[in-house]
């Protein structure tokens, strides 16, 4: 069974997201403060954790941030009004790995949650199995491992896996359909932004990750998708 976390200071939507998910045969816990979230967190481990940014008591990214340190495995996914991107940005920097708005339509909800925890084999799977070495960047998915120069870079799943989906063509250009089907589901539907964020965290993980590294570059293809670009030779 799932175990999640809906941190919701209104009542309308905390209810109405608590029902719909237990109805999913999910187990919830609906707490409506930041502290609430906090304490709740410390006792045990959730899988995804849906987190409203605007509460009573604490900072939403705060309390962002904290879970992400508490709970490295948890999907965490803010909950935002439309129109607040750059909480959406912040809150993703702060650790999310996806984000809603309000009001949230409950068909997405659910096909973002099955997207999110569909983990592991059946991904690693449709990367492949292999060793990809692009510049002073290793793509090693059999034991999902990334390096930099030797130094091992620490990506999150979906990190990951949009990643290696990039290095396993590289240099050919890769449709925002096949990274949402191939990485999340193929199911997603709907307007997201998520797999733009995920290429912004994952260029500034790769940029942050050595002084003067020899990387390949992640090109945006505008009305297509991405393209993974061979690093220059040296
Ligand atoms: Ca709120």
């Amino acid at each position: 069974m799932v175990r999640l976390l809906v941190v919701e200071d209104d009542e309308t939507i905390g209810q109405a997201l608590r029902a719909s998910l237990a109805a999913h045969g999910h187990e919830v816990e609906w707490v409506v403060t930041g502290q609430g979230a906090l304490e709740r967190a410390e006792g045990r481990t959730f899988d995804l954790v849906l987190l409203d940014l605007g509460l009573p008591d604490l900072d939403g990214v705060a309390v962002c941030r904290e879970l992400r340190t508490g709970q490295p495995e948890a999907v965490l996914v803010i909950l935002t009004a439309r129109d607040e991107e750059m909480d959406v940005i912040i809150g993703l920097e702060a650790g999310a790995d996806d984000y809603l708005t309000k009001p949230v339509r409950l068909a997405e909800l659910h096909a973002r949650i099955r997207a999110h925890l569909r983990r592991g084999d059946a991904q690693s799977a449709s990367v492949g199995s292999g060793r990809t070495v692009l510049g002073d960047l290793v793509v090693d998915t059999a034991s999902r491992r990334v390096t930099v120069g030797g130094t091992e870079l620490a990506l999150r799943a979906k990190e990951f896996e949009l990643l290696a989906r990039l290095a396993a063509e590289p240099g050919a250009a890769v449709s925002r359909e096949t990274l949402m089907s191939e990485v999340w589901d193929e199911h997603w539907f709907g307007p997201t932004k998520t797999l733009d964020v995920h290429v912004a965290t994952l260029r500034r993980r790769l940029a942050s990750a050595m002084d003067a590294a020899v990387l390949p570059t992640i090109v945006t293809l505008r009305g297509h998708g991405y393209r993974l670009d061979l690093p220059p030779s040296r």
